[in-house]
C-alpha cells in the first residue's frame, strides 16, 4: 500500500471506465436481502499492457477520476485500426490508378 498524497490538485488523464457495483452481504437480515443493495462501490478498470487492470475508488475521488477518464478521451480520441487505415490507403491508391489512367 502506498500512500499516496490526499489532495491532488492536478488532474491525471486516465484510461479506461469508471464503474460503480451494488452488492448484497449475504446476511438475511440485512436490508440489501430486501434489495436495498449496499454501494455503489467504485472501481477504476484499465487495461495495461494487455491485462485487465482494477483499483477500488473512494467515494471521494470519484469525481477526479471521472475528470481524468474525461481528460484521457479528449487526449485519445477514437484512432482507427492500422487494418482499417490499410484498407482504406489500398482504397485511395485504387482512385489513383483510376485517375492516372
Ligand atoms: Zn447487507
Amino acid at each position: 500500500m502506498s500512500k499516496k498524497c490526499r489532495s491532488l490538485p492536478k488532474i491525471e488523464p486516465l484510461p479506461g471506465s469508471l464503474q460503480a457495483d451494488l452488492k448484497t452481504c449475504g446476511k438475511p437480515t440485512c436490508r440489501c436481502a430486501r434489495g436495498e443493495l449496499h454501494g455503489p462501490y467504485w472501481s477504476h478498470r484499465w487495461r495495461e499492457s494487455g491485462r485487465q487492470r482494477r483499483r477500488y475508488i473512494r467515494p471521494s475521488d470519484v469525481e477526479q477520476v471521472r475528470a481524468g477518464l474525461a481528460d484521457w478521451r479528449r487526449l485519445n480520441p477514437p484512432t482507427r485500426s492500422t487494418r482499417e487505415l490499410l484498407a482504406e490507403l489500398r482504397r485511395l491508391f485504387r482512385q489513383l490508378d483510376a485517375l492516372a489512367v
